[in-house]
């Protein structure tokens, strides 16, 4: 199975792409994931990305076009993946159509900005795995460490709230028109995000059928 997930920053897209990598057997790969790991080993391209991420803007179209391309073809990609955060722009989405990509769905993942705004300042990740978390909707079993790794949890510096509020402008005028995109094509199925972790999971397993 092939999926996306999309959705503003905070809806829980990260956290939903874990648990149903987990439910269906099948890989996330996360944009924000990888670009934040190049950051992490100050890579060439982490260090040439540091200063959009940090401020809550989007990186090249042909960056993330490449990146998934490339990860796609990794021997675990063999039954499907779970496309997380990514595409972003309506040229992405073209993109990835024009190169053959093919999905089964496409998710969207809908939070109110004002649930957003209230969510984000409670968000914590792994630094070193990437793994979501929230101090109390999601915590982990020992405060401060990630439960797949034992990393040290973090807050993101593109979670400051003036940040995301910036984050929020350029969902809207930059991602949202995938929307369209993708229901024009039928594949567009809305969940409702306004409940835990588990009823989201559950809204999105009886989305897709599963
Ligand atoms: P995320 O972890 O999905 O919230 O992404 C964090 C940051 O990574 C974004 O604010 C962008 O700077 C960058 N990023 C992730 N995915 C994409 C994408 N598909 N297109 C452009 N920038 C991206």
């Amino acid at each position: 199975m092939k999926l996306i997930l999309v959705g503003p920053p905070g809806a829980g897209k990260g956290t939903q792409a874990e648990r149903l990598s987990k439910t269906l057997n099948i890989p996330t790969i996360s944009t924000g994931n990888i670009l934040r790991a190049a950051m992490r080993d100050k890579t060439p391209l982490g260090l040439a990305i540091t200063e959009a991420m940090d401020a809550g803007h989007l990186v090249s179209d042909e960056l993330v076009i490449r990146i998934v391309e490339e990860r796609v073809t990794k021997e675990d990609c063999a039954n499907g993946y779970i496309l997380d955060g990514m595409p972003r722009t309506l040229p992405q989405a073209e993109e990835l159509e024009r190169a053959g990509f093919h999905f089964d769905a496409v998710l969207l993942m809908q939070l109110s900005d004002e649930e957003i705004m209230q969510r984000m300042s409670g968000r914590r990740v792994c630094e070193n795995c990437g793994d979501s978390y929230h101090v109390t909707a999601v915590p982990p079993k020992v405060e401060g460490v990630c439960d797949d790794c034992g990393g040290k949890l973090v807050r993101r510096p593109d979670d400051d709230p003036e940040t995301v509020k910036e984050r929020l402008e350029i969902y809207h005028k930059e991602t949202e028109p995938i929307i369209s995109f993708y229901a024009e094509r039928g594949l567009l199925k809305p969940v409702d995000c306004k409940s835990d972790v588990e009823g989201t999971l559950q809204a999105i397993l009886h989305a897709l059928g599963v």
